[in-house]
């Protein structure tokens, strides 16, 4: 079972572990840093190194409980071995600044028009998001990029949360979301809320305060059905 440090401390971006199980060139470990995907965040990738040994990691999933780190060569650390990982900072900050943006724009978009959202996806400072509108014009949309902008400028602080299932299923605003359709056996429940804007059951990576985000500029946005638009976003400093 593999510690999920991302999951208390975003800003993580180097850890000591130990490998606990070996498949190929595939190391699974005790703790980590990396985000192994998800939720329509892309996973980490890095190094990690042994003595004056050091591999790259090119692929990270999570297996069951265990994290698993595909390295860039067959002749991996024994189990047993303690190893240093080290993210690839600059992309995992900027996949945490476009995952923040998403957001804030879930939020004004939930918040102003009462649109929920079907669908995400993103990369480093590029990402798109499906909400259920029944139509969409250039003025709405440069309404809703306007309203994003001035929400992240608002300075909102994010807070994240690991709640009980059950206290977490009492909050009103996460019904919106996916959480009842969270399995059975799940105890616990981690939250992630924009401070007055946004709460959202959610296994990501995330800015503390929306200043960090940058600006948000819509780029695109097109129908992907009768009730489904599609904005596409970038963001920039
Ligand atoms: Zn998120």
């Amino acid at each position: 079972m593999t510690e999920l440090l991302y999951q208390t401390d975003a800003y993580m971006k180097e850890f000591d572990a130990r490998v606990t199980a070996v498949e190929g060139s595939a190391v699974a470990l005790d703790r980590s840093a990396f985000y192994p995907g998800g939720g329509g965040q892309p996973n980490d990738v890095g190094t990690l190194s042994m003595g004056d040994r050091t591999w790259r990691v090119l692929k990270v999933r999570k297996q069951g409980e265990d994290v698993w780190h595909t390295l860039d060569a067959e002749d991996v650390p024994p189990v047993g071995s303690e190893v240093h990982g080290t993210l690839d900072w600059n992309r995992r900050h900027k996949l945490m600044r476009t995952h923040t943006a998403l957001h804030v724009l879930c939020g004004v978009v939930w918040r102003d028009y009462g649109a929920s959202v079907t669908g995400g996806n993103m990369e480093p400072l590029r990402a798109r998001m499906d909400f259920e509108f029944e139509s969409m014009r250039k003025e709405l949309v440069q309404e809703i990029e306007e309203k994003v902008n001035a929400e992240v400028a608002a300075a909102h602080d994010i807070r994240v949360k690991i709640l009980p299932r059950e206290e977490a299923f009492a909050i009103p605003d996460l019904i919106r979301t996916k959480i009842n359709l969270l399995p059975e056996g799940i105890q616990q429940v981690r939250t992630v809320e924009i401070v007055g804007l946004d709460l959202q059951a959610d296994g990501g990576t995330h800015v503390a305060n929306t200043t960090e985000v940058g600006r948000i500029r819509v780029l695109d946005y097109k129908s992907k059905g009768k009730i489904n638009k599609r904005i596409e976003v970038e963001v920039t400093d």
